[in-house]
Protein backbone atom coordinates (compact mmCIF):
# COMPACT_ATOMS: atom_id res chain seq x y z
CA UNK A 1 0.00 0.00 0.00
CA UNK A 2 3.08 2.66 1.05
CA UNK A 3 4.05 1.89 -2.29
CA UNK A 4 1.03 2.29 -4.24
CA UNK A 5 0.68 6.08 -2.07
CA UNK A 6 4.36 6.67 -3.28
CA UNK A 7 3.80 5.19 -6.70
CA UNK A 8 1.12 7.82 -7.47
CA UNK A 9 2.62 10.52 -6.95
CA UNK A 10 4.76 10.01 -10.23
CA UNK A 11 0.88 9.70 -12.04
CA UNK A 12 -0.96 12.41 -9.83
CA UNK A 13 -0.24 15.05 -13.16
CA UNK A 14 -1.64 12.36 -15.85
CA UNK A 15 -4.60 11.99 -13.45
CA UNK A 16 -5.08 15.90 -13.15
CA UNK A 17 -4.04 16.44 -16.83
CA UNK A 18 -6.91 13.60 -18.28
CA UNK A 19 -9.81 15.10 -15.64
CA UNK A 20 -8.82 18.89 -16.85
CA UNK A 21 -9.13 17.40 -20.90
CA UNK A 22 -12.43 15.30 -19.95
CA UNK A 23 -13.83 18.84 -18.03
CA UNK A 24 -12.66 21.03 -20.70
CA UNK A 25 -14.58 18.35 -23.05
CA UNK A 26 -17.92 16.92 -21.34
CA UNK A 27 -20.68 15.60 -23.52
CA UNK A 28 -24.03 14.38 -22.37
CA UNK A 29 -26.03 10.99 -21.85
CA UNK A 30 -25.24 8.61 -24.65
CA UNK A 31 -23.40 11.06 -26.17
CA UNK A 32 -20.22 10.19 -24.97
CA UNK A 33 -18.03 9.54 -28.07
CA UNK A 34 -14.84 11.19 -27.32
CA UNK A 35 -14.57 10.65 -23.78
CA UNK A 36 -15.49 6.74 -24.75
CA UNK A 37 -12.24 7.07 -27.67
CA UNK A 38 -9.95 8.51 -25.08
CA UNK A 39 -10.48 5.88 -22.14
CA UNK A 40 -9.97 3.17 -24.93
CA UNK A 41 -6.51 4.64 -25.61
CA UNK A 42 -5.52 4.93 -22.38
CA UNK A 43 -6.29 1.53 -21.47
CA UNK A 44 -4.74 0.35 -24.87
CA UNK A 45 -1.45 1.90 -23.88
CA UNK A 46 -1.43 0.61 -20.67
CA UNK A 47 -1.76 -2.98 -22.25
CA UNK A 48 -5.03 -3.61 -20.96
CA UNK A 49 -7.15 -5.36 -23.65
CA UNK A 50 -10.31 -3.60 -24.42
CA UNK A 51 -13.60 -3.64 -25.89
CA UNK A 52 -15.84 -0.66 -27.02
CA UNK A 53 -19.46 0.05 -27.67
CA UNK A 54 -20.36 -1.91 -25.22
CA UNK A 55 -24.35 -0.71 -24.42
CA UNK A 56 -24.17 2.32 -26.24
CA UNK A 57 -20.74 4.33 -25.54
CA UNK A 58 -19.40 2.33 -23.37
CA UNK A 59 -16.16 0.77 -22.78
CA UNK A 60 -14.69 -2.51 -20.97
CA UNK A 61 -11.32 -3.01 -19.99
CA UNK A 62 -10.04 -6.19 -19.09
CA UNK A 63 -6.18 -6.40 -17.01
CA UNK A 64 -5.76 -10.62 -16.36
CA UNK A 65 -2.75 -11.86 -14.57
CA UNK A 66 -1.52 -14.98 -14.08
CA UNK A 67 -2.41 -16.13 -11.11
CA UNK A 68 -5.86 -17.57 -9.77
CA UNK A 69 -8.47 -15.59 -8.42
CA UNK A 70 -11.14 -13.11 -8.40
CA UNK A 71 -12.36 -10.74 -11.00
CA UNK A 72 -12.99 -7.01 -9.30
CA UNK A 73 -15.31 -5.03 -11.27
CA UNK A 74 -14.26 -1.04 -10.81
CA UNK A 75 -16.40 1.54 -12.50
CA UNK A 76 -16.81 4.76 -13.27
CA UNK A 77 -19.63 6.98 -15.19
CA UNK A 78 -18.74 9.41 -18.08
CA UNK A 79 -21.68 11.81 -19.17
CA UNK A 80 -21.83 15.14 -18.31
CA UNK A 81 -24.99 17.04 -17.39
CA UNK A 82 -27.20 20.26 -19.18
CA UNK A 83 -25.39 23.01 -16.78
CA UNK A 84 -23.81 26.40 -17.76
CA UNK A 85 -20.26 26.05 -16.18
CA UNK A 86 -19.99 29.17 -13.47
CA UNK A 87 -16.76 28.36 -12.48
CA UNK A 88 -13.66 30.38 -13.78
CA UNK A 89 -10.87 27.96 -14.08
CA UNK A 90 -8.66 27.66 -17.62
CA UNK A 91 -9.93 23.95 -18.10
CA UNK A 92 -13.60 25.89 -18.09
CA UNK A 93 -16.04 23.89 -20.13
CA UNK A 94 -15.41 24.29 -24.14
CA UNK A 95 -19.26 22.82 -24.47
CA UNK A 96 -21.53 25.88 -23.49
CA UNK A 97 -24.34 24.59 -21.71
CA UNK A 98 -22.78 21.48 -21.14
CA UNK A 99 -20.58 21.02 -17.99
CA UNK A 100 -19.14 18.05 -15.81
CA UNK A 101 -21.30 19.17 -12.73
CA UNK A 102 -21.34 15.75 -10.91
CA UNK A 103 -17.86 14.83 -10.95
CA UNK A 104 -17.87 12.24 -13.33
CA UNK A 105 -14.40 13.90 -15.23
CA UNK A 106 -12.73 12.94 -11.97
CA UNK A 107 -14.38 9.47 -11.46
CA UNK A 108 -12.58 8.86 -15.23
CA UNK A 109 -9.50 10.47 -14.40
CA UNK A 110 -9.45 8.77 -10.95
CA UNK A 111 -10.17 5.30 -12.12
CA UNK A 112 -7.22 5.42 -14.95
CA UNK A 113 -5.28 6.48 -12.58
CA UNK A 114 -6.11 3.18 -10.86
CA UNK A 115 -5.47 1.59 -14.08
CA UNK A 116 -1.88 3.28 -14.20
CA UNK A 117 -1.09 1.73 -10.81
CA UNK A 118 -2.61 -2.07 -11.59
CA UNK A 119 -0.97 -2.65 -14.92
CA UNK A 120 2.64 -1.40 -13.20
CA UNK A 121 1.82 -4.29 -10.67
CA UNK A 122 0.01 -6.91 -12.74
CA UNK A 123 2.44 -9.69 -11.43
CA UNK A 124 1.39 -8.98 -8.12
CA UNK A 125 -2.34 -9.54 -9.02
CA UNK A 126 -4.58 -12.39 -8.86
CA UNK A 127 -7.48 -12.92 -10.84
CA UNK A 128 -8.51 -10.29 -13.13
CA UNK A 129 -9.96 -6.28 -12.78
CA UNK A 130 -12.98 -4.90 -14.99
CA UNK A 131 -12.91 -1.37 -15.69
CA UNK A 132 -16.43 -0.49 -16.30
CA UNK A 133 -17.04 2.83 -17.79
CA UNK A 134 -20.54 3.26 -18.41
CA UNK A 135 -22.19 5.78 -20.18
CA UNK A 136 -25.39 7.95 -19.13
CA UNK A 137 -25.82 7.85 -15.72
CA UNK A 138 -27.55 10.92 -15.67
CA UNK A 139 -29.79 9.54 -18.05
CA UNK A 140 -32.93 9.00 -14.55
CA UNK A 141 -34.83 5.78 -16.67
CA UNK A 142 -32.85 3.88 -19.24
CA UNK A 143 -29.25 4.85 -17.74
CA UNK A 144 -25.88 3.26 -19.22
CA UNK A 145 -25.64 0.32 -16.31
CA UNK A 146 -28.82 -1.54 -17.76
CA UNK A 147 -27.33 -1.72 -21.25
CA UNK A 148 -23.65 -2.63 -20.17
CA UNK A 149 -24.88 -5.62 -18.19
CA UNK A 150 -27.29 -7.04 -20.86
CA UNK A 151 -24.19 -6.34 -23.85
CA UNK A 152 -22.13 -8.83 -21.16
CA UNK A 153 -20.41 -6.39 -19.07
CA UNK A 154 -20.47 -8.37 -16.10
CA UNK A 155 -19.89 -11.84 -17.87
CA UNK A 156 -17.02 -13.70 -19.66
CA UNK A 157 -15.34 -13.58 -17.17
CA UNK A 158 -17.72 -13.36 -14.57
CA UNK A 159 -17.19 -10.50 -12.68
CA UNK A 160 -17.19 -11.81 -8.53
CA UNK A 161 -17.06 -8.32 -6.83
CA UNK A 162 -17.82 -4.92 -7.77
CA UNK A 163 -17.09 -1.06 -6.69
CA UNK A 164 -17.92 2.02 -7.68
CA UNK A 165 -16.59 5.44 -6.38
CA UNK A 166 -17.76 8.67 -6.78
CA UNK A 167 -17.05 12.35 -5.35
CA UNK A 168 -18.64 14.27 -2.95
CA UNK A 169 -18.90 18.13 -2.50
CA UNK A 170 -20.75 18.11 0.80
CA UNK A 171 -18.14 16.14 2.34
CA UNK A 172 -14.72 17.35 3.66
CA UNK A 173 -11.82 16.57 1.42
CA UNK A 174 -9.69 13.46 1.55
CA UNK A 175 -12.74 11.78 3.44
CA UNK A 176 -13.97 8.51 2.08
CA UNK A 177 -17.31 7.70 3.67
CA UNK A 178 -19.46 4.53 2.91
CA UNK A 179 -22.14 2.11 5.03
CA UNK A 180 -23.30 -1.26 4.78
CA UNK A 181 -26.78 -1.98 3.17
CA UNK A 182 -28.60 0.98 1.82
CA UNK A 183 -26.64 4.23 0.60
CA UNK A 184 -28.71 5.33 -1.92
CA UNK A 185 -32.28 5.52 -3.04
CA UNK A 186 -34.58 4.16 -5.75
CA UNK A 187 -35.43 7.69 -7.31
CA UNK A 188 -39.31 6.43 -8.72
CA UNK A 189 -40.96 9.74 -10.78
CA UNK A 190 -44.57 9.84 -11.58
CA UNK A 191 -46.95 11.70 -13.66
CA UNK A 192 -50.36 12.14 -12.96
CA UNK A 193 -52.91 13.17 -15.24
CA UNK A 194 -56.00 14.23 -13.37
CA UNK A 195 -59.11 14.75 -15.93
CA UNK A 196 -61.88 16.89 -14.81
CA UNK A 197 -64.64 19.28 -16.67
CA UNK A 198 -64.06 22.62 -17.61
CA UNK A 199 -66.21 25.52 -17.58
CA UNK A 200 -66.63 29.38 -15.87
CA UNK A 201 -64.75 30.11 -12.78
CA UNK A 202 -67.90 31.86 -11.53
CA UNK A 203 -69.88 28.31 -11.64
CA UNK A 204 -67.28 25.56 -10.07
CA UNK A 205 -70.82 23.54 -9.13
CA UNK A 206 -71.33 22.68 -13.08
CA UNK A 207 -67.99 21.76 -13.64
CA UNK A 208 -65.39 19.30 -11.96
CA UNK A 209 -62.25 21.54 -11.36
CA UNK A 210 -58.80 19.43 -11.57
CA UNK A 211 -56.92 22.30 -9.83
CA UNK A 212 -58.93 21.66 -6.65
CA UNK A 213 -58.66 18.21 -6.68
CA UNK A 214 -54.85 18.18 -7.66
CA UNK A 215 -54.60 20.27 -4.49
CA UNK A 216 -56.58 17.91 -2.50
CA UNK A 217 -53.93 14.92 -4.07
CA UNK A 218 -50.76 16.68 -2.88
CA UNK A 219 -51.79 16.97 0.76
CA UNK A 220 -53.11 13.51 0.58
CA UNK A 221 -49.52 11.96 -0.61
CA UNK A 222 -48.22 13.32 2.28
CA UNK A 223 -50.61 11.01 4.34
CA UNK A 224 -48.85 8.61 2.90
CA UNK A 225 -46.00 9.43 4.16
CA UNK A 226 -46.84 10.40 7.18
CA UNK A 227 -49.64 7.75 8.04
CA UNK A 228 -49.19 4.64 6.04
CA UNK A 229 -46.00 3.70 5.56
CA UNK A 230 -43.70 2.64 8.76
CA UNK A 231 -41.74 5.51 9.75
CA UNK A 232 -38.74 4.44 10.79
CA UNK A 233 -38.26 4.31 6.84
CA UNK A 234 -37.27 6.59 5.40
CA UNK A 235 -39.51 7.65 2.15
CA UNK A 236 -40.33 10.85 0.48
CA UNK A 237 -42.97 12.13 -2.14
CA UNK A 238 -42.59 15.52 -3.65
CA UNK A 239 -44.88 17.02 -6.01
CA UNK A 240 -42.55 19.19 -7.80
CA UNK A 241 -44.53 20.24 -10.83
CA UNK A 242 -48.00 21.75 -11.70
CA UNK A 243 -49.29 22.47 -14.85
CA UNK A 244 -53.22 23.57 -15.58
CA UNK A 245 -55.28 26.42 -16.61
CA UNK A 246 -55.23 29.17 -18.78
CA UNK A 247 -57.01 32.13 -17.74
CA UNK A 248 -58.20 33.92 -14.48
CA UNK A 249 -61.81 33.05 -15.02
CA UNK A 250 -61.76 29.47 -17.16
CA UNK A 251 -61.58 26.13 -14.80
CA UNK A 252 -59.48 23.90 -17.34
CA UNK A 253 -60.64 20.44 -18.08
CA UNK A 254 -57.11 19.00 -16.86
CA UNK A 255 -54.34 19.32 -14.71
CA UNK A 256 -50.78 17.71 -14.66
CA UNK A 257 -48.66 16.99 -11.59
CA UNK A 258 -45.15 15.97 -11.57
CA UNK A 259 -42.75 14.47 -9.08
CA UNK A 260 -40.53 11.93 -7.14
CA UNK A 261 -40.91 9.22 -4.55
CA UNK A 262 -37.72 7.94 -2.41
CA UNK A 263 -37.24 4.65 -1.05
CA UNK A 264 -34.14 2.40 0.70
CA UNK A 265 -35.99 -0.84 0.53
CA UNK A 266 -37.63 -2.16 -2.36
CA UNK A 267 -40.49 -3.70 -0.38
CA UNK A 268 -41.08 -0.33 1.18
CA UNK A 269 -40.76 0.94 -2.67
CA UNK A 270 -43.40 -1.12 -3.55
CA UNK A 271 -45.74 -0.44 -0.92
CA UNK A 272 -45.17 3.36 -1.65
CA UNK A 273 -46.28 2.93 -5.00
CA UNK A 274 -49.28 1.14 -4.54
CA UNK A 275 -50.07 3.61 -1.69
CA UNK A 276 -49.45 6.23 -4.05
CA UNK A 277 -51.59 5.13 -7.01
CA UNK A 278 -54.78 4.22 -4.67
CA UNK A 279 -54.75 7.57 -3.02
CA UNK A 280 -54.54 9.54 -5.92
CA UNK A 281 -57.18 7.70 -7.37
CA UNK A 282 -59.62 7.33 -4.37
CA UNK A 283 -59.20 11.24 -3.90
CA UNK A 284 -60.04 11.63 -7.92
CA UNK A 285 -63.15 9.65 -7.47
CA UNK A 286 -64.51 11.50 -4.22
CA UNK A 287 -64.61 14.49 -6.33
CA UNK A 288 -65.76 12.86 -9.85
CA UNK A 289 -62.50 13.39 -11.49
CA UNK A 290 -60.79 10.51 -13.26
CA UNK A 291 -56.44 10.29 -13.54
CA UNK A 292 -53.79 8.44 -15.29
CA UNK A 293 -50.20 7.61 -13.05
CA UNK A 294 -47.70 6.54 -15.11
CA UNK A 295 -44.39 5.71 -13.16
CA UNK A 296 -41.25 6.30 -15.03
CA UNK A 297 -40.09 2.85 -16.57
CA UNK A 298 -36.79 1.81 -15.63
CA UNK A 299 -35.73 3.86 -12.87
CA UNK A 300 -32.77 2.73 -10.70
CA UNK A 301 -33.10 0.00 -8.06
CA UNK A 302 -31.90 1.05 -4.50
CA UNK A 303 -28.35 1.14 -3.88
CA UNK A 304 -26.87 -1.94 -1.60
CA UNK A 305 -24.05 -2.49 -0.23
CA UNK A 306 -23.14 -6.01 0.80
CA UNK A 307 -22.77 -5.50 4.54
CA UNK A 308 -19.59 -8.17 4.80
CA UNK A 309 -17.59 -6.53 1.74
CA UNK A 310 -18.28 -3.32 3.43
CA UNK A 311 -16.61 -4.13 6.77
CA UNK A 312 -13.75 -5.45 4.64
CA UNK A 313 -13.22 -2.03 2.16
CA UNK A 314 -13.69 0.42 5.80
CA UNK A 315 -10.50 -1.71 6.91
CA UNK A 316 -8.33 -1.43 3.53
CA UNK A 317 -9.91 2.61 2.91
CA UNK A 318 -8.61 3.12 6.35
CA UNK A 319 -4.75 2.25 5.92
CA UNK A 320 -4.46 4.96 3.16
CA UNK A 321 -2.66 7.56 5.33
CA UNK A 322 -3.52 11.30 4.45
CA UNK A 323 -7.03 10.43 4.60
CA UNK A 324 -9.98 9.46 7.00
CA UNK A 325 -12.95 6.98 5.87
CA UNK A 326 -16.19 7.48 8.03
CA UNK A 327 -19.87 5.98 7.93
CA UNK A 328 -22.48 8.54 7.12
CA UNK A 329 -26.41 8.20 7.10
CA UNK A 330 -27.80 6.99 3.43
CA UNK A 331 -28.81 9.54 1.48
CA UNK A 332 -31.74 9.90 -0.58
CA UNK A 333 -30.28 10.68 -4.73
CA UNK A 334 -30.00 7.21 -6.97
CA UNK A 335 -27.13 5.78 -8.77
CA UNK A 336 -27.72 3.42 -11.60
CA UNK A 337 -24.19 1.22 -9.74
CA UNK A 338 -27.28 -0.36 -8.01
CA UNK A 339 -27.55 -2.33 -10.99
CA UNK A 340 -24.42 -3.70 -11.33
CA UNK A 341 -24.39 -4.75 -7.41
CA UNK A 342 -27.28 -6.14 -8.45
CA UNK A 343 -25.25 -8.97 -10.45
CA UNK A 344 -22.43 -8.78 -7.97
CA UNK A 345 -21.46 -8.39 -4.64
CA UNK A 346 -19.64 -4.94 -4.25
CA UNK A 347 -19.77 -1.05 -2.52
CA UNK A 348 -20.45 2.07 -3.84
CA UNK A 349 -18.26 4.44 -1.73
CA UNK A 350 -17.54 8.42 -1.79
CA UNK A 351 -14.44 10.96 -1.32
CA UNK A 352 -14.86 14.00 -0.61
CA UNK A 353 -13.72 17.13 -2.00
CA UNK A 354 -15.12 19.97 -0.12
CA UNK A 355 -12.26 22.55 1.24
CA UNK A 356 -13.29 25.99 1.53
CA UNK A 357 -9.88 26.90 1.53
CA UNK A 358 -9.92 26.44 -2.23
CA UNK A 359 -13.53 27.97 -3.44
CA UNK A 360 -14.75 24.17 -3.13
CA UNK A 361 -17.80 23.90 -1.18
CA UNK A 362 -20.90 24.13 -3.89
CA UNK A 363 -22.38 20.61 -4.11
CA UNK A 364 -22.71 17.85 -6.70
CA UNK A 365 -24.79 19.52 -9.57
CA UNK A 366 -24.25 23.12 -8.88
CA UNK A 367 -22.99 25.25 -11.56
CA UNK A 368 -20.32 26.44 -9.25
CA UNK A 369 -19.34 22.74 -8.58
CA UNK A 370 -15.68 22.81 -8.02
CA UNK A 371 -13.23 19.50 -6.91
CA UNK A 372 -10.27 19.76 -4.71
CA UNK A 373 -7.68 17.79 -6.99
CA UNK A 374 -5.85 17.31 -4.43
CA UNK A 375 -8.04 14.00 -3.39
CA UNK A 376 -7.89 12.05 -6.93
CA UNK A 377 -4.62 10.54 -5.94
CA UNK A 378 -6.31 8.72 -2.98
CA UNK A 379 -9.62 7.76 -5.43
CA UNK A 380 -6.87 6.33 -7.49
CA UNK A 381 -5.24 4.37 -4.42
CA UNK A 382 -8.33 3.23 -3.35
CA UNK A 383 -10.15 1.48 -6.65
CA UNK A 384 -6.30 0.14 -6.91
CA UNK A 385 -6.13 -1.66 -3.51
CA UNK A 386 -9.64 -2.94 -3.76
CA UNK A 387 -9.10 -4.39 -6.88
CA UNK A 388 -5.65 -6.28 -5.59
CA UNK A 389 -7.42 -7.08 -2.25
CA UNK A 390 -10.46 -8.73 -3.88
CA UNK A 391 -8.80 -10.35 -6.07
CA UNK A 392 -6.95 -11.93 -3.82
CA UNK A 393 -9.66 -13.01 -1.23
CA UNK A 394 -10.33 -16.01 -0.03
CA UNK A 395 -6.79 -17.03 -2.79
CA UNK A 396 -4.49 -16.93 -0.17
CA UNK A 397 -4.16 -20.89 0.91
CA UNK A 398 -4.27 -21.47 -3.19
CA UNK A 399 -0.86 -21.76 -5.20
CA UNK A 400 -0.56 -19.60 -7.54
CA UNK A 401 -0.57 -20.59 -11.65
CA UNK A 402 2.35 -20.15 -13.31
ZN1 LIG B 1 -25.28 13.37 -10.74
ZN1 LIG C 1 -22.95 11.29 -10.42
Amino acid sequence: MLSLLSEVEDCESEIIRIRRYVHANPELTYKEFETAKLVAEKLRSLGIEVKTGVGGTGVVGLLKSKRDGNVVGLRADMDALPVVENVDVPFRSKNEGVMHACGHDTHIAMLLGAAMLLAKHRDELRGAVKFLFQPAEEHGGRGGAKPMIEAGAMKDPKVDFVFGLHIDGDTPSRVFWLREGSILAAPDTFKIRIKGRGGHGSEPHKTIDPIFVSAQVIMALQGVSSRMIDQTEPFVVSVCSIHSGSKDNIIPDDAVLEGTIRTLNEHIRAQAKRNVQNVTRSVCRAFKATCEIDFMKDAYPVTVNDPKVAKRVFSILRTIKGTRTIEKKPILGGEDFSRFLQEAPGVFYFLGTRNPQKGCVHPNHSSKFKVDEDVLKYGSVSLAMLALEFGAAGQHSRAPRS
